[in-house]
């Protein structure tokens, strides 16, 4: 170590927590040979403080690095993102007469895309784009990197306009950028890349699209072609069978189907409207929830869906977060759709005098929210402009922390658990930046570990990736097929009291600061109905049905007796198929529209005064008691089972 006394040093820390000393100009490779020679060699990139970065990377001081190697989950970003220069380059081959203008393309959750303006293909020509991209593959070109001045660089990208107006931001912050090439192929490119192109797996087009540039409905519409990349054809055929699995629950097409819900251009873009039978499905999730908070002590209040900004000027949505507002003149006034429904909650606190005594206040609405995404990014209910959160705002003294995030973790279980979905949890603690004394986030983040401890599930913990306003403790959890969602978050918040200067009046007659805190039990009913579509395949459990029971009389003859049957059922969402029309075709009707029983009446049912019952399984049982299935059907709701059930436990 002789030589590296005479150089200045910097030390990174490494995931174990550890501290590793190198030379001031080190890169991410050399920290990993100084580790050890074998990671050294395996190196493929780097993280450094979380951002995925190139292993030539220089390190630098207090910096949290992470070696990227083939077996790091984020190779697969990085074999994709190289996947993605092969695409592009073999876009440039196949159909550029100096036309084709390059975007930009990213590696994505899924794969990969690359936006090109001036590209007329179609579905059909991606065959022949994955031709070209397995020859560039088989070429195994080295991949080189290389750091460019702004003028080189400016002169390499003359013809490339869009490349042009990336390089000029960059040039605001860099002195220089970085290249990518394999073989005849070069693209301004911040990396990181697998060595070479040969290490690329195997690569799949999945589509064609249209996208603006930057999102931005102003911009050029471009062609965005979709890609996977994987690093066997054994991984590529499962994700394959997962994303047509994912197709045949598409929440918008079977939204369609079971006319749930559409959304039009003549009503604008990213704005739901619900038909009856999805409003149905809503109500009952709404209901749902009423009652879990009303049986732990929430008041309804309710907010109007706008107000004047001086409300976003105090609560510092304003500053923040003003570009995603909707926000307008009315004569001297300024008002603003409400993005968030906290501050309309934190003026009713305010418009009070408390006592220690009062609290925990707890308030909750379905709010109505406005949030102006990107048009490009709009897509069915999972990115919308307007969206209900099942919204609460509690409002506690310090000490009270404990127990009412243990209510609200009680309350979260136990939606999660109804609809079966497994759930993981993570509390995320100060981050650097923050507000609030240390005091208050000590004794914060001890109640909310020590609840986490008591609630008996494992969670994660990630350190400062809590709010700047306070720590929270985020749900995930997992579908029918496996999908991973952003479930509800329990948020505290030190700031907003702050801001609304709320008080209560303590025991020592002093006025002090209550800890506000933000929760949802679904989120937003937008993304959760959505998920609930997909999960189920639109098959809802009983309760959540929009039509439960359909009386199929097996001829003309026993119409009559049908509607009699149904008004036995008039407790129940009950419809009958009166058309002219075959038993069989009912039947398949009854089905294709995923109702959870059909009641089937014919001649000897009606002599009887009974009916056949027919479950979505296909079973089907006879002579059975009208009374007997109007208690099971009442059981099956009031349990909130998951499946019909009636044929199950005979
Ligand atoms: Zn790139
Ligand atoms: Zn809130």
């Amino acid at each position: 170590m002789s030589e590296s006394d005479s150089q200045e040093q910097v030390a990174v820390v490494l995931p174990d927590g550890s501290a590793l000393e190198v030379n001031a100009d080190a890169t991410v490779e050399d920290c990993a040979y100084e580790i050890g020679p074998g990671l050294g060699s395996d190196t493929v990139a780097g993280k450094l403080d979380g951002d995925l970065v190139a292993k030539e990377q220089p390190v630098y001081d207090g910096a949290e690095l992470e070696i990227i190697t083939e077996q790091s989950d984020e190779y697969l970003d990085v074999m994709r993102h190289s996947a993605a220069h092969c695409l592009a380059q073999a876009v440039e081959r196949l159909y550029d007469e100096g036309a084709v203008k390059l975007a930009i393309g990213p590696p994505t959750d899924e794969g990969f895309y690359y936006d090109f303006d001036n590209l007329d293909i179609d579905a059909e020509d991606l065959a022949d784009l994955e031709d070209e991209i397995a020859a560039i593959i088989e070429a195994d070109y080295e991949i080189e990197r290389e750091v460019v001045s702004i003028d080189d660089a400016e002169a390499r990208l003359a013809d490339e306009p869009y490349k042009l107006e990336l390089l000029e931001e960059l040039a605001e912050e860099e002195d220089t950028v970085t290249f990518y090439s394999q073989g005849e192929w070069e693209d301004l490119c911040a990396g990181p890349h697998v060595d070479s192109t040969g290490e690329i797996g195997v690569v799949e087009l999945l589509e064609i699209a249209g996208a603006y540039w930057r999102g931005d409905e102003d911009n050029t519409m471009q062609t965005r072609i979709y890609g996977t990349a994987f690093e066997d054809e054994g991984d590529l055929e499962d994700f394959l069978e997962r994303k047509q699995e994912a197709e045949k629950r598409d929440h918008r097409r079977i939204g369609n189907e079971m006319d749930l819900f559409s959304i039009q251009d003549v009503t604008g873009p990213g704005l739901p409207l619900y038909h009856p039978a999805g409003k149905t499905v809503l109500k009952e999730l709404e209901d749902f929830v009423e009652d879990l908070n009303k049986d732990a002590g929430y008041d309804y209040v309710e907010t109007p869906h706008v107000f004047k900004t001086d409300l976003w000027h105090r609560s510092g949505h304003y500053e923040n977060y003003q570009d995603d507002m909707f926000i307008f003149d009315v004569g001297d006034d300024e008002f603003g759709l409400k993005p968030m429904n906290c501050p309309g909650h934190a003026a009713i606190f305010q418009d009070h005098s408390w006592s220690y005594r009062d609290l925990p206040i707890r308030y909750a609405e379905n709010g109505k929210v406005y949030r102006k995404e990107q048009r490009g990014e709009l897509s069915g209910l999972s990115r919308v402009w307007a969206f209900t959160i099942d919204d609460g705002h509690l409002f506690v003294r310090p000490e009270q922390i404990k127990s009412e995030v243990e209510a609200i973790m009680d309350m979260i279980t136990d939606v999660l658990e109804t609809f079966d979905l497994e759930y993981e949890m993570a509390l995320a603690t100060r981050p650097e930046k923050s507000v609030g004394s240390d005091e208050i986030w000590t004794r914060a983040e001890e109640q909310l570990e020590s609840v986490l401890d008591s609630h008996g599930h494992e969670y994660d913990i990630e350190e400062g990736d809590g709010a700047f306003y306070g720590p929270k403790i985020d749900f995930a959890f997992e579908d029918a097929i496996g999908r991973s969602w952003d479930g509800p978050t329990v948020q505290l918040d030190f700031n907003m009291p702050e801001r609304f200067d709320l008080n209560y009046v303590g025991e020592d007659n002093e006025e002090h600061r209550p800890v506000m805190i933000h929760r949802a039990l679904y989120g937003s009913y937008e993304r959760f109905f959505m998920m609930l579509i997909e999960h189920y395949e639109g098959r809802f459990p009983l309760w959540l049905a929009p039509e439960q029971v359909r009386v199929l009389p097996i001829s003309d003859d026993n119409l009559g007796y049908a509607h009699r049957v149904a008004n036995e059922f008039d407790d129940f969402r009950v419809e009958v198929d009166g058309r002219d029309s075959t038993l069989e075709r009912k039947i398949r009707a009854a089905h294709d529209d995923r109702v959870p029983y059909q009641i089937i009446v014919g001649d000897n049912e009606e002599a009887d005064g009974n009916i056949s019952v027919r479950d979505r399984f296909e079973d089907q049982e006879y002579d059975v008691e009208i009374e007997a299935f109007k208690t099971h059907l009442e059981d099956e709701i009031e349990d909130q089972r998951t499946e019909p059930d009636f044929l199950q436990d005979e």
